[in-house]
C-alpha cells in the first residue's frame, strides 16, 4: 500500500472490512471472527475466502490474495488506491481530503476518469431535462406508449437527445474540455476540410443560425453522437452514469440502428457490465436469485412491475466478469428470454457460461409472441409473478427441448437428442451433477444409462479441474499461535508501543505479549519466527500488521493462525501461551547446555574442566526454573 496518509488510516478505522466486502461477495459467518464467501477473484465452489473482523483483512486460502479493506476495493474495483480511499469514504458518507498519486500518470488516469463520470452525471441531467420540453413531446409519447410512468422514468433517469447536434456540446463545452468531451464517447467529429454535410449529418435540424464552435489545434467540430433518440443511462455497480443506450424516435432507416450504445470509453467496458444491477443487486441478495431478460426496456417493465430483482444482458451473450460479478450476489437465476427468436445464439452461449460458472438456472419460456414487457402490460404482474414461479429447471426444459425436436422413440432420434443435449451436460462443474443428469436423461429419453455414461467420463478426461486446496494447517504450536494472534491484535496499529506509558487497565494483548517478549525474547526455532519477529517490528513502529509486507507464506500463516481461532483471547490464555513458550525455549537452552556439558567432559585440560564446573552450574539452575515454569503452566 502506497503512502498511507493520515485520513486512510483513519477512514480504514471506521470502515467496516465485512460490510465493503459484503456488498460484493454473498458472507456468512464462520466462527467468532471470521465470515467466509466464494471467493470473487477467482472461481470455486467451496468457499475458500474469508474475512476477520477483528484484525480487519481478508484472505483467500484458493488463490492466496489477501489485504485490507483498500486492498479489496482497489483489486476488485480494478481502482488505484486513492481511488479506493475515495470510494470508501463516500460509502461511508466521509468527506475526503485532497488525494495524492502515486504516479502522473495514475493523477492522469484517475482524473479522465473523474471528467469522464462527471460528463456523463451531466449529459444525464442534460437529456433529461430535454425530455421535459415541447420538442420531445413524441419522446413522451413513445414512453407512454411503453407503460412507463413518471415515476419510473424519473428513476431510471430516462432522457431525450434531441435532433440537434450541437446543442449537448454546448450545454457542455463551458465546463469540460474538448478532449474530455471526445473521449466521453457521446460526440462525433469531423475534420474542418471535411465537406460538413458529407453524411448529411451536421446540416439536419435546425442549426442553420447557429455557428459550430471549432477547436482551433485540432481543426475538428463536435456533434452529438445520439439525436432524437430516448436515452437509457447505463450505470455502474455504484449507480454512476457510464454510458448510454439510445432508442432511435426516426422511422426512417438513415437515422442509424434502432438502440445505439455508448462505445467503450475508460469507463465503460461492455462486457463489465450488468443493464440494472445497481437498483437490483440488493435485491438479489435477498431474494437469492436473480432475473435476466434480454432488453433494457423489459428490464424496466419487469423493474416497475416490482421485481427488483432483474438484470438485463443487453442482447449480447454473457461474459465472464459479468458471470462473476453476477455470482457475488446469488448464483440462483431465471433466465427469461425465449433461446429460439433473435438472440438465440447469445442466450445459449449466455447459458452455456452460467452452467459452467455453477449458477443454479431456470428458464422461464412465457407464451409465444411475449416478451416480458409485453407480457406484464398484458396479463399483469400477478400473472407474471404466477409464471416465474413455474419455471423450469435448466435441464428439463432442454430434454424438453430434445423430445420435441427428434423423434426421440427411434434409435436415429435417441442418437440425435443425445447429441443435442450431451455437450451441455458436460459443462456442468460438478461430476455428481453430471452423474444424475445422465440417469434421469437415460431415464426420460429411454437411453442406455450406460453408453450416456461411457460418453460423459469419455468427456470428463479430457476435463481439467481445477483443485483448490483447503486451507492448511499452518505449522505452528498453539501456544506460537496465540502468541501471533495477540501481536496482530488490531489495538497495536493506533499507537507505537514506546508511546503509550503505564499499565492499560484494559487488556492490550498486543502490549502484553510485547513486554514479554522484548524482557526474554522467545525463540520459536521454526518458520514462525520469522513472523513473529515482523509482528513485534511493526508493533514497535506503529505499523498495523496487516498492511505488513509479508511473503506469501507468512501472510498464509498468518491469516490461517487468524481465521482458525476459535477461542478468545483472554490474558489467561496470553500468559500460559508465553509460559509455555518460555518453557520450550528454556528446555532448548538447556538440552543446549547438555551438550554442551558433554563436549567438556570429554576433554581433559584444565580450562575445560573449570567451564564445566560453571556449565554444570547453569544446567542445574536452568533445570530447576524448567521445573517451576512447568509447575505454573500446567
Ligand atoms: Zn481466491
Amino acid at each position: 500500500m502506497a503512502n498511507p496518509g493520515d485520513f486512510a488510516a483513519t477512514l480504514k478505522q471506521q470502515a467496516d472490512i465485512v460490510r465493503i466486502v459484503g456488498e460484493y461477495v454473498k458472507l456468512r459467518k464462520s466462527g467468532a471472527q471470521n465470515y467466509q464467501g466464494l471467493c470473487p477473484f477467482h472461481q470455486e465452489k467451496t468457499p475458500s475466502f474469508s474475512v476477520h473482523v477483528t484484525n480487519q483483512f481478508f484472505h483467500c486460502f484458493g488463490c492466496s490474495v489477501s489485504g485490507d479493506v483498500f486492498d479489496f476495493v482497489k483489486k476488485i474495483e480494478n481502482i488505484t488506491f486513492p481511488e479506493a480511499v475515495r470510494l470508501i469514504a463516500d460509502k461511508l458518507g466521509i468527506a475526503v481530503p485532497k488525494m495524492q498519486y502515486a504516479s502522473e500518470e495514475e493523477a492522469r488516469q484517475a482524473k479522465q476518469r473523474g471528467g469522464l463520470l462527471d460528463i456523463h452525471e451531466r449529459a444525464c441531467a442534460f437529456f433529461r431535462e430535454q425530455l421535459r420540453r415541447p420538442e420531445a413531446a413524441h419522446a413522451r409519447e413513445y414512453l407512454k406508449s411503453r407503460g412507463l410512468t413518471s415515476e419510473m422514468i424519473a428513476e431510471f433517469r430516462i432522457g431525450f437527445a434531441p435532433e440537434r447536434g450541437f446543442v449537448l456540446r454546448d450545454a457542455l463545452s463551458g465546463q469540460f474540455s474538448d478532449e474530455l468531451m471526445r473521449e466521453s464517447g457521446l460526440f462525433s467529429w469531423k475534420d474542418k476540410e471535411q465537406p460538413a454535410d458529407a453524411s448529411g449529418q451536421l446540416s439536419e435540424g435546425s442549426d442553420a443560425d447557429h455557428k459550430p464552435t471549432t477547436d482551433n489545434r485540432q481543426l475538428t467540430t463536435l456533434y452529438s453522437k445520439f439525436r432524437n433518440r430516448v436515452m437509457f443511462p447505463i450505470t455502474s455497480e455504484q449507480g454512476r452514469v457510464i454510458a448510454f443506450t439510445g432508442r432511435t424516435l426516426a422511422a426512417d432507416e438513415k437515422s442509424g440502428p434502432k438502440y445505439l450504445n455508448s462505445p467503450e470509453t475508460p469507463i465503460y467496458s461492455k462486457s463489465r457490465v450488468l443493464f440494472n444491477i445497481d437498483k437490483a443487486k440488493q435485491a438479489i441478495r435477498q431474494l437469492d436469485y436473480s432475473i435476466l431478460v434480454e432488453g433494457q426496456m423489459d428490464c424496466i417493465s419487469v423493474y416497475a412491475a416490482g421485481f427488483h430483482n432483474v438484470i438485463a444482458s443487453s442482447g449480447t451473450a454473457f461474459t465472464d466478469p459479468q458471470a462473476r460479478l453476477l455470482g457475488r450476489f446469488s448464483k440462483n437465476i431465471v433466465v427469461n428470454f425465449d433461446p429460439d427468436t433473435a438472440g438465440a445464439a447469445a442466450a445459449e452461449r449466455s447459458l452455456a457460461l452460467l452452467v459452467s460458472e455453477d449458477f443454479q438456472i431456470k428458464v422461464l419460456t412465457l407464451e409465444t409472441g411475449f416478451d416480458p414487457d409485453l407480457y406484464i402490460r398484458r396479463k399483469g404482474k400477478e400473472a407474471y409473478a404466477e409464471a416465474l414461479g413455474h419455471s423450469a429447471r435448466y435441464f428439463d426444459y432442454l430434454i424438453e427441448r430434445a423430445r420435441a425436436q427428434f423423434p426421440v422413440r427411434t434409435p436415429e432420434g435417441k442418437v440425435k437428442a443425445l447429441n443435442f443435449l450431451l455437450p451441455h451436460i458436460q459443462r456442468v462443474p460438478s461430476r455428481i451433477v453430471r452423474d444424475e443428469l445422465a440417469s434421469e436423461i437415460s431415464h426420460r429419453l429411454g437411453i442406455e444409462s450406460s453408453v450416456l455414461r461411457q460418453e460423459l467420463r469419455r468427456a470428463a478426461t479430457a476435463r481439467s479441474t481445477r483443485h483448490v486446496s483447503a486451507p492448511a494447517s499452518a505449522p505452528c504450536t498453539d501456544a506460537e499461535r496465540v502468541l501471533i494472534r495477540a501481536l496482530a491484535s488490531r489495538d497495536l496499529a493506533h499507537a507505537p508501543v514506546s508511546q503509550r506509558e503505564g499499565q492499560d487497565p484494559d487488556f492490550d494483548p498486543a502490549r502484553q505479549a510485547h513486554f514479554a517478549l522484548t524482557e526474554d525474547p522467545v525463540h520459536t526455532g521454526c518458520g514462525t519466527e520469522e513472523l513473529i519477529n515482523l509482528l513485534l517490528r511493526a508493533l514497535d513502529d506503529g505499523v498495523d500488521p496487516m498492511s505488513l509486507p509479508l511473503s506469501e507464506s507468512d501472510r498464509t500463516l498468518l491469516a490461517s493462525v487468524l481465521l482458525q481461532a476459535s477461542e478468545e483471547l483472554t490474558p489467561e490464555l496470553l500468559e500460559s501461551a508465553l509460559r509455555s513458550l518460555n518453557r520450550r525455549q528454556k528446555q532448548r537452552e538447556l538440552e543446549q547446555l547438555q551438550r554442551r556439558v558433554k563436549e567438556l567432559e570429554a576433554k581433559e585440560d584444565l580450562a575445560s574442566r573449570a567451564q564445566l564446573a560453571q556449565e554444570r552450574l547453569r544446567m542445574k539452575q536452568a533445570a530447576r526454573t524448567m521445573g517451576n515454569a512447568g509447575s505454573e503452566a500446567q
